[in-house]
């Protein structure tokens, strides 16, 4: 294991296998990780921290010749993660199995108020977007700015920093989540 502060590299799959998420949780997180694999999603910064038997670690998505430590003999306990496409923060994810109300969590990064030429939304995603609206309650002090601001053409008042939250998404709520990163990946990448 590498010292508490120093960078702590393996994939993000295996730190999901390695929570102790279960069944749909675990299955759709890792989905979900497999959409952003597939499509390219996940480069180079995609970065967090980890807590594996109690102690933090900065953690790494492996890139180029990285050296990768063995996670899969130890329980990670949460994790906090940060997924960059090219260069661009686009979502992070909290991983909190011993939480019994949010397993893991996924907050897009960036405003989602228009329709972008080219890039098809379906409605269905747009209704699930706006259910998943962030509605500041004094969460944390990055959210004084809590304004109000327009999802797919709703406006929702005192809207936090992210503008939406996905709690424990189920399979429905995973392919709203994947349209946002597939339209944000085409926008970065245009
Ligand atoms: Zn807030």
């Amino acid at each position: 294991m590498p010292k508490v502060n120093e960078k702590f590299v393996c994939k993000l799959e295996d730190i999901i296998k390695n929570t102790t998420l279960r069944d749909d949780s675990l299955q759709n997180a890792l989905n979900f990780v497999a959409f952003l694999r597939k499509h390219n999603i996940i480069g180079k910064g995609t970065h967090g921290q980890v807590k594996i038997d109690n102690v933090e670690y900065q953690w790494s998505d492996p890139v180029d010749n990285d050296v990768i430590n063995p996670v899969d003999k130890y329980t990670v306990m949460g994790a906090w993660v940060e997924i960059f496409c090219k260069t661009t923060s686009i979502c992070f994810l909290s991983l909190d199995p011993n939480k019994d109300t949010a397993p893991w969590t996924f907050w897009p990064v960036g405003e989602y108020d228009v329709d972008y030429d080219n890039i098809p939304i379906c409605e269905q995603t747009k209704i699930i977007a706006q259910q998943n609206a962030k509605i500041c309650t004094l969460c944390d002090d990055k959210c004084t700015a809590a304004k109000p601001k327009a999802i797919f053409g709703e406006t929702f008042d005192k809207v936090c920093i992210f503008h939406m939250e996905f709690i424990d998404p189920i399979a429905e709520t995973l392919e709203c989540i994947q349209s946002l990163m597939l339209m944000k990946n085409e926008l970065i990448c245009r």
